[in-house]
């Protein structure tokens, strides 16, 4: 089973209980304003290019053989800036796993376990199943948006061992203005894990005048009450990569 991640992170201390590696699905169903991951919103591979340090001096232009660089029209190989990176690797979980294994064991018993994060991983679920299959064994914890088919969030949080999940807005109006879609399947899958037994984290983007309101805090008090809640603050050092990217940010 093939997947397609932007990125692996190691001795991560904030995705999950102890010394953790992240592994970034590619990949999100929804366009928070604020998402400082721009390179995880869509599910293809996508060239990054800095224009703060290209000189033009062409080189790139000039054709290659490399299949990796014909979807892009440019050869990322002979840039003397490294001006150009494509984002975006599909990999077989077992191949994956057989990476991600190799660098747990260096940690030894400091180890915590494996994150599954995004983008959205339970945008691509079959995949986080098959990763989670190779992985048994290990602690695994997946960061999910909740935005994803009843079906595909049973099974996700029945593989894994501890749930991080965002509660942004309650309004339903506000969080399709502010994400792109309407909370309802999130606040349902919210319902099934509070059933479900599993541990799990409740995590809030606290963005100004969007999620950082006092109506918007205190109906997710109420609405999560004792529930462990985790409030992040706002992250603006997202606008570069977004550039980089050919998108915009809208913050
Ligand atoms: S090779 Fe690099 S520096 Fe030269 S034009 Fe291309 S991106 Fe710019
Ligand atoms: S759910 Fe997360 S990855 Fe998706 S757009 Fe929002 S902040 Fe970005």
């Amino acid at each position: 089973m093939k997947g397609m991640i932007f990125d692996v992170k190691e001795m991560s201390l904030h995705d999950g209980p102890g010394i953790r590696t992240t592994v970034f699905f590619k990949g999100c169903p929804l366009r928070c304003l604020w998402c400082h991951n721009p390179e995880g919103l869509s599910r293809g591979v996508e060239l990054s290019y800095n224009k703060a340090r290209c000189r033009g001096c062409g080189c790139c232009q000039a054709g290659c053989l490399h299949p990796e660089c014909a979807p892009f029209g440019k050869c990322m190989f002979v840039c003397p800036e490294n001006c150009l990176q494509t984002v975006g690797r599909e990999v077989e979980a077992s191949v994956l796993a057989r990476e991600l294994l190799t660098g747990a064991e260096l940690l030894g018993h400091t180890f915590g376990g494996f994150t599954f994060s995004g983008g959205e991983p339970l945008f691509q679920t079959e995949f986080l199943l098959a990763l989670a299959k190779e992985l048994r064994g290990y602690h695994l914890c997946v960061e999910t948006s909740g935005f994803a088919a009843r079906e595909d969030f049973l099974s996700a949080i029945e593989a894994t061992d501890y749930v991080i999940m965002d509660i942004k807005l309650i309004d339903p109006t506000l969080h399709k203005a502010y994400t792109g879609r309407e909370n309802g399947r999130i606040l349902e899958n919210y319902a099934i894990l509070r059933e479900s037994g599993k541990p799990y984290l409740i995590r809030t983007p606290l963005i100004p005048d969007m999620t950082d309101t006092e109506e918007n805090l205190a109906a997710i008090k109420e609405l999560i009450g004792d529930d462990p809640w985790e409030k992040l603050p706002y992250n603006s050092l997202a606008g570069a990569k977004y550039q980089m990217l050919g998108k915009t940010y809208q913050m």
